[in-house]
Formats: C-alpha cells, sequence, structure tokens
C-alpha cells in the first residue's frame, strides 16, 4: 500500500492506476464501518485509494475538531490488511494552503437537520469532497447511509456539478445492541454507552408503527419523542421524517422517507437514521 501526503503525488498515482479506481473518504480512527466501505470498494474497482483528513471546515467553532480521535498507525494497518492499494493523508496545509478562498455550497438540502444545527458543516463536506475527488478521480465514490443527509447533499453536489464519480451508498453498521458506529462513540462513558441504542430504538419504534400501517409523519415523530424521553442521559435535538430525496418534513408517509434524529448524550451528539421505503426489513 502506498501512502501519499501530497495532492501533486495523488494525482500522478491517480493518473496511472488501473481503472475503475473507487475512493473512500474518511475522517479515520477506523471502525467496522468504514471498513464495510472499503471492502465494498475492493470488491468492485481495479484501485482503491481510502483518504483520511480531519477536515476542519467541515467543524464549527465550538465543535471537536482538536479532540477528534486520532490513530493513524492503526488506521494504516487495516487499511493495509483490506489490500487497500493506496492511503491518501494530506494535512489542513496541503488541502487548504494560504490563499485558499473557494467554497462549494449546495443550497435546500444543507439548511434543515444537521445543517441547521451545524451551520456551516455541509459547506465544509462538500469543499472537501468536492477536492477529493478533482484529485483522486474516483469512478465511484463510497458514502455510508450512517450520515444519511449527507448522502443526499453528495449525490446532489454530484449531479448538479457533473464531477463524473457514481456515488455507492452503503448500509449503516451497527454494534449488537443497535448503536451506530461511529468514531464519536469513543467520547462516551460506559453509562453514555449504555444510553445510547436509544436511538435505534427510537427508529425501530417508528419502523414498528409505520409497519403497523401508521402514516401520519407527526405521529411516527411523537413515537420517536417518547421513546428519547424515557431514557435520562438523552436530550433530543431533532426528530425527522422526510422527504428521502429533498429531506422536506412530510405529513403523510405517501413517499420514500428518511427518518432521523440528533440526540446529544453527555457532551456528546449522535445521529442516526433509517429509510422506510415500503417493506425493507433494514436495520
Ligand atoms: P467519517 O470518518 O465519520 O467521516 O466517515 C467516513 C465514511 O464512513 C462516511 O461516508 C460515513 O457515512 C461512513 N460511516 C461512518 N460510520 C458508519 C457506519 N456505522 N456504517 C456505515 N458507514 C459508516
Amino acid at each position: 500500500m502506498k501512502v501519499i501526503s501530497t495532492v501533486q503525488e495523488m494525482v500522478q498515482a491517480s493518473r496511472q492506476a488501473e481503472r475503475p479506481l473507487g475512493l473512500v473518504p474518511t475522517m479515520g480512527y477506523l471502525h467496522e464501518g468504514h471498513m464495510a466501505l472499503v471492502r465494498r470498494a475492493r470488491q468492485e474497482n481495479r484501485t482503491v485509494v481510502t483518504s483520511i483528513f480531519v477536515n476542519p471546515l467541515q467543524f464549527g467553532p465550538q465543535e471537536d475538531l482538536a479532540t477528534y480521535p486520532r490513530d493513524t498507525e492503526r488506521d494504516l494497518r487495516l487499511l493495509r490488511d483490506a489490500r487497500v492499494d493506496v492511503a491518501f493523508l494530506p494535512n489542513a496545509e496541503e488541502m487548504y494552503p494560504p490563499g485558499f478562498c473557494t467554497f462549494v455550497d449546495v443550497q435546500g438540502v444543507t439548511s434543515r437537520l444537521e445543517g441547521e444545527r451545524r451551520p456551516g458543516h455541509f459547506r465544509g463536506v462538500t469543499t472537501v469532497v468536492t477536492k477529493l475527488i478533482a484529485i483522486v478521480r474516483p469512478d465511484r465514490s463510497y458514502f455510508g447511509q450512517k450520515d444519511g443527509q449527507q448522502v443526499v447533499v453528495v449525490k446532489r453536489l454530484t449531479l448538479d456539478l457533473n464531477l463524473g464519480t457514481e456515488i455507492v451508498i452503503v448500509p449503516t453498521v451497527r454494534e449488537a445492541d443497535g448503536l451506530a458506529l461511529s468514531s464519536r462513540n469513543a467520547y462516551l462513558s460506559e453509562q453514555e454507552r449504555r444510553a445510547a441504542p436509544v436511538l435505534h430504538r427510537s427508529l425501530c419504534r417508528a419502523r414498528e408503527v409505520w409497519e403497523q400501517g401508521q402514516r401520519d409523519a407527526e405521529a411516527l415523530r411523537e413515537e420517536m419523542r417518547g421513546v428519547i424521553a424515557q431514557e435520562p442521559l438523552a436530550h433530543l435535538g431533532y426528530v425527522s421524517v422526510a422527504d428521502a430525496g429533498t429531506l422536506e418534513e412530510l405529513r403523510r408517509l405517501d413517499r420514500l422517507a428518511m427518518v432521523s434524529l440528533a440526540v446529544r448524550i453527555g457532551k456528546t451528539w449522535l445521529i442516526d437514521n433509517i429509510v422506510l421505503d415500503g417493506g425493507e426489513k433494514e436495520p
């Protein structure tokens, strides 16, 4: 596995790589969720590039950029074992050199949910994703359903700007108790960790009433709030039952819907989602 830290070297490696080439963008501190993306990319491409870049642009001033967990040596070992061809690890100066002043802004779908809770977050995501795609020129790019709104935003971005990469979405990988794997789970104390599956329970409750035939979106939101309210350590940010394409809140569940929520447990914000598509039994 090649480890590359400069843009110039990455551009060169991409030009010479066997095609198709799959890109898996990450912020490192890899877990089984990331590795599901890597494995899928490995199955589908001749060359796999995984980027590890904790992107300062997508963190707000009050957020956890400085404390975001990092373990580069372990990450590289995992990527090597998964037969990744190139690990791309640029630093912030390499990605945003002096004078950098161009940003990519997807409108509409970024104004709600995580966009409202984290102003500027998606501008950081779409700017770095555009740069990574421009540098790596992947035929396919792999993203996790875990970050459901990011999926919608990145699909919109690549469509609107004709970025010429296929977006492949990989289902959310969960712990046995339902908690979605996330690098930020490392922040949870033992007690908080025991409380954290409440997000998944709340999503399961929404699916359950939906399967029983409930089609009033507010009734689903109410059920979800009820589940969260039963966990004393959980503080609700939002619950949403939205059109899966536009993320506009629904009144009736009459189309493909993304059911999502953000919950703070202690100091840690956790997010999760499911898609209700008419019978599929995920997660
Ligand atoms: P991150 O390092 O948190 O930016 O995540 C990098 C990629 O891995 C994103 O596309 C995430 O959606 C995806 N990802 C993170 N956690 C999971 C998970 N539990 N299951 C599936 N994909 C995930």
